[in-house]
């Protein structure tokens, strides 16, 4: 590992340039490397692999070969091994934390979930079940079996790449199925470090595999091979587009969790003490970098000038630096999202909405290498403006003034995207009215990212995506049912 991991017992999570084909750590076949930098500071944390079509062909085959004898292995030893997996995970909290703090550049946000992940999951191992079906004649049977497709494939993003990875490869081969997962090239590491506790816990040779590399070249490779029955993608709708394409060729199902725009409607009757920390930390966690952050305030105009004057206190007084120091928010996560941000931010004043908070790079030596930006908040944004319909993924703040129910409603509504939506009211009536007509695969009242739902189903609404994942079927929707009719003989 080439310089700066946080703690020495990293050093046994991670194998320096490999990713995992067939139990083996290996490097590309190509030889070549992809650096991993840490985005306070642009330092080299570490070399993976750049994996191409050849390696995801080997993996792809690995996972083939591994299939059949992993499809027979009993449930309840599916799950166990899932579960011996969650406890490693488990008594490595806090290096899986660091890493992806520093992956990431993010402050640690407590213990990571991918261990609670993975023991939700585990126990659905053996809940998979089919059905009997009504039959026409006393001498047949009718029944459904749920069967694993077989090598499943993923692609996931970088910014929450450890329960992104958790979610996807525990499901999948709680199933039945074996993967070939591509993490993004930005944060392979907690997925690296991942995989490893699975190869400890006795998850067997082929059943996990991770391909590390570039997403045009190892990410492009993984929907485009025949070999794969079922795909999964998280993030960007432009990426979505090009790998549900590629499935198109191929005629493979596939799920996709893409990006947001969440509204936090807030009515004039709303306990503001609550909701407006909520919403700065909403946008303001991971740097802005969430699907889920609610990043447009659709605020009722009898509350709007106390909303935007409580949010711009909050907002501007978040303090900003690297993951390991005391603060609430760390840098973008590479240059390309610190060009993005900041454009946005010129957009939403070159198109005329009110820069209240932020609105730039923080001030000071230690932020010049860093992808940094300010918590920025703007104010009197029109809905037809670009940083009111696009996905900024950064923490910055819209605030749209409406006049009622209706026109809050027809607002919050009125992007191409529902992934979540809040509202904040004390109006039992009202929040149920809106619990109903917002179109977002996710409604929270009185609560921003969620009130800490256990298996709460996550998936999108309109170009948020398809599919869920995190809930009751999520082991069930990595299997296909087959209709089976069995006549007896005399
Ligand atoms: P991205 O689409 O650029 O990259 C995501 C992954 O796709 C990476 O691993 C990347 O290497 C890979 N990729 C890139 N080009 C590819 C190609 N041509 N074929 C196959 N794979 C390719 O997205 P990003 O910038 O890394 O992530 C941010 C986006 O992800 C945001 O839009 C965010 O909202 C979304 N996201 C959604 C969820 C969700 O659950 N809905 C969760 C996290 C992030």
């Amino acid at each position: 590992m080439t310089t700066v991991l946080p703690s020495p017992e990293l050093g046994a999570l991670l194998v320096d340039n490999a990713q995992l084909i067939g139990g083996e750590w290996v490097p590309a076949k190509s030889g070549e490397t992809i650096d991993v930098i840490n985005p306070a500071t642009r330092e080299v944390v570490a070399r993976i692999p750049r994996g191409d079509t050849v390696d995801v062909d080997a993996a792809v085959r690995a996972a083939s070969a591994a299939f059949p004898a992993w499809r027979d292995t009993s449930p309840t030893e599916r799950g166990a091994l899932v579960l011996r997996w969650a406890q490693l995970i488990r008594e490595h909290d806090a290096e899986l934390d660091s890493l992806e703090s520093q992956e990431v550049g993010r402050p640690s946000w407590g213990p990571p979930p991918m261990a609670r992940i993975l023991t939700f999951i585990a126990g659905q191992a053996d809940k998979v079940q089919g059905l009997s079906l009504p039959v026409g004649s006393p001498d047949v049977l009718g029944l459904t079996l749920r069967e694993p497709y077989g090598v499943v494939g993923s692609v996931i993003p970088w910014n929450a790449p450890g329960p992104m990875f958790a979610n996807d490869v525990g499901a999948a081969i709680a199933a039945g199925n074996t993967i070939v997962i591509k993490p993004a090239e930005d944060a392979p590491l907690t997925p690296l470090a991942l995989a490893r506790l699975a190869v400890e816990a006795g998850i067997p040779p082929g059943v996990v595999n991770v391909v590390t590399g570039y997403g045009h070249e190892a990410g492009a490779a993984i929907p485009a091979h025949p070999g794969i029955r079922r795909m999964s993608f998280t993030g960007s709708p432009e990426t979505g587009s090009l790998v549900m394409a590629a499935c198109a060729k191929n005629l493979t199902p596939l799920h996709l969790e893409l990006g947001g725009k969440s509204p936090q409607v807030i009515f004039g009757d709303a306990d503001l003490g609550a909701a407006i920390p909520a919403i700065a930390t909403g946008i303001t966690l991971n740097t802005g970098q969430i699907c889920a952050a609610g990043s447009r305030v659709v605020v009722d105009r009898s509350v709007h000038a106390e909303v935007v004057r409580r949010l711009a206190e909050h907002l501007g007084q978040v303090r900003v630096g690297a993951w390991h120091e005391k603060v609430q928010m760390g840098p973008l996560i590479n240059e390309k999202q610190h060009d993005r941000v900041l454009g946005y931010v010129k957009a939403g004043r070159e198109e005329g909405a009110e820069l209240v908070v932020g609105g730039g790079v923080p001030d000071g030596e230690r932020f010049e290498r860093g992808f940094f930006v300010q918590a920025t908040l703007f104010d009197r944004v029109d809905p037809g403006m670009r940083i009111a319909r696009e996905e900024i993924f950064g923490p910055v703040l819209s605030v749209i003034p409406v006049d009622g129910e209706d026109e809050a409603l027809e607002v919050a509504n009125g992007t191409d995207y529902g992934l979540v939506a809040s509202v904040w009211t004390r109006d039992v009536g009202r929040a149920v009215r809106m619990s109903k007509r917002l179109q977002a695969g996710q409604v929270a009242v009185n609560a921003a990212l969620g009130a800490g739902l256990v298996g709460a189903p996550f998936g999108g609404y309109k170009r948020s995506g398809f599919g869920r994942t995190m809930g009751a079927d999520a082991v069930l929707d990595y299997t296909q049912v087959k209709a089976v009719s069995l006549r007896g003989t005399n």
